[in-house]
């Protein structure tokens, strides 16, 4: 798209299917590039992989001058350019990982007006010297990609994005493009406004993923339960998310020893060894990658046939992004999440522990909690998502756990009762188990020790099981009536609006857990 002209052609239509092999534009894909060929702003807002970075890339091509691409992932800047000099693009990237040479050199080709496309990091682009050197150049749009990394809202805020705003003085009669896959309403109308996108027209697609079936059970053993998800889909390839390194190595293990191949990848993990393992799984059929948040950016791998979080993820919008990287191929695919109390407990230090702003941890206390309503609805899972991303569904979608098995409820005043009195009797520092003792009246040595064998309430829910106190701690929890105390070794102390509970104020409705859906019809193997 520079001086030297290399495509003789500027139509949309034509390069989409010279340099990209697309026959059709997808979605809304269409009215995005015209809009920003003709010298507009976009906001857009499709899920992941919908196919934004088109958008951008061929509004590049269709007008003079280098689209100036800003990401905050090195090795998604590495694949996109890749694909992008396949395809006889004139793309670089310009970031951390390179030396002077070949900086030199991308700086040249770019005061040369032999660029195509220029990917950046926002720190790099925000730099006195690259602002100037810009300012002499021919530049055809702005495309800003993970752009909710602007907003504290955000699941992912970087702060360098705030730097953005001053595209918008600096060059003002170059059209910008905002693009993101996680923004709920919120999240929108900050990164609009900060991004001083405010008037640029809004295009969304439905998030919706139809061909993804929601799973999430109540976490007794991660491993088993993983083991029984897997049972039915042999030979699938899939992703199964851990929080930790640790666990990340104790299931990849664990699969292994009992038949399934699974490999490992995180952080810590040699690169040479990370790297393997990613390529081994992009390339192989029916291989499982056990992982930390660490992989998956960038990755578009369009046969994963299931994605499993052992572990609670941070936010929806984690959870979304996380789950979204299945069935890209529009086939049947998995999400399937275990969860438990623990889970919710440590989620909550890690936010607390974190070195940030109180109003940050507010936020991203208040984001766990629309994650955990989600895990506990009775209602279609679907619909509950969607919400969450401002968009109305019926509801009903017969392709969730809660659609295919209704949950059901029950009234639980008196247990909630029986079980925050447990919580207050003791006072306020005992973890479930205990507590589930005292309940069952289980006289065991630490129950008797303490003397909470002599308390009104030992064994006064005996006429239910542990298993069934254990999704009661679980949902008070979530309802915030007892809170977890990590420096009491996670002892359980009243929540605000425990009281209500307690004076029979406030009465309670639970969930009864149930197992994973059994098998579904599946989609007969090629
Ligand atoms: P996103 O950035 O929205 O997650 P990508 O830009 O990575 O999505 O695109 C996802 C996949 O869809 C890629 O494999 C891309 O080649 C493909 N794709 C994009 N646009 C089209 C199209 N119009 N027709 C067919 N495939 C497309
Ligand atoms: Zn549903």
């Amino acid at each position: 798209a520079c001086a030297t002209d290399p495509h003789p052609a500027r139509d949309p239509d034509d390069l989409l299917y010279r340099v990209f092999g697309h026959r059709a534009f997808r979605g809304r894909q269409e009215e995005v590039v015209r809009q920003v060929v003709a010298g507009g702003d976009a906001v857009v807002l499709f899920p992941t992989g919908a196919g934004k970075s088109l958008c951008y890339q061929l509004a590049a091509l269709c007008r003079e001058g280098v689209g100036i691409v800003v990401s905050p992932l090195i090795a998604l800047m590495r694949d996109q350019v890749e694909a992008l000099r396949q395809a006889g693009v004139r793309a670089a990237a310009m970031h951390s990982g390179l030396d002077a040479a070949d900086l030199a050199a991308i700086r040249a080709a770019l005061q040369a007006g032999e660029l195509d496309l220029l990917y950046v990091t926002p720190e790099r682009l925000v730099s006195g010297g690259f602002m100037d050197m810009l300012g002499r150049c021919r530049i055809a749009l702005f495309a800003i990609d993970e752009a909710h990394c602007v907003s504290q809202w955000g699941h992912d805020f970087r702060p360098e994005y705030g730097q953005l705003a001053v595209l918008a003085e600096r060059f003002p009669g170059v059209p910008r493009i905002a693009l993101t896959a996680t923004a709920d309403p919120q999240t929108q109308e900050d990164l609009r406004w900060r991004l001083r996108l405010e008037d640029a027209p809004v295009f969304a697609t439905s998030f919706d993923r139809p061909n993804i079936r929601y799973t999430i059970v109540a976490k007794t053993d991660a491993s088993r339960q993983l083991a029984s998800f897997l049972k039915g889909r042999p030979g699938e390839s899939g992703i199964v998310y851990r929080l930790s390194r640790n666990k990340v190595d104790e299931t990849a293990a664990w699969l292994n020893a009992h038949g399934v191949r699974a490999l490992p990848y995180h952080a810590g993990l040699d690169r040479a060894v990370r790297e393997a393992n990613q390529d081994a799984f992009l390339r192989e059929e029916g291989l499982v990658l056990v992982a930390t948040i660490a992989f998956g950016m960038g990755i578009d791998k369009p046969d994963v046939r299931f994605v499993a979080h052992l572990d609670l993820p941070s936010s929806v919008e984690a959870y979304y992004q996380e789950t979204g990287r299945a069935g890209r191929d529009g086939l049947p695919a998995e999400a399937f999440m275990t969860y438990g109390m623990a889970d919710i407990a440590q989620r909550r230090r890690m936010i607390d522990e974190r070195d940030v702003a109180a109003e940050i941890k507010r936020v991203e206390h208040a984001k766990l909690d629309a994650l955990l309503g989600i895990c506990e609805t009775a209602a279609c899972r679907r619909q509950a998502l969607l919400a969450h991303f401002g968009e109305a569904h019926p509801g009903g979608c017969g392709h969730c756990d809660t659609c295919l098995s209704p949950v059901d409820t029950w009234d639980g005043t008196v247990a909630g009762q029986k079980a925050l009195s447990a919580v207050y009797r003791t006072g306020q520092r005992y973890g479930v188990a205990h507590l589930i003792d005292v309940l069952c009246g289980e006289a065991t040595e630490k129950v008797v020790k303490a003397g909470h064998d002599r308390l009104p309430t030992f064994g006064v829910g005996k006429d239910i099981d542990a298993k069934t106190w254990r999704s009661v701690f679980r949902q008070l929890t979530v309802l915030r009536l007892v809170e977890v105390d990590y420096e009491e070794y996670g002892g359980l102390r009243l929540g605000e609006g425990a009281r209500d509970v307690l004076r029979g104020e406030r009465p309670l409705r639970f969930g009864r857990d149930r197992k994973p859906v059994a098998e579904g019809p599946r989609r007969p193997r090629a």
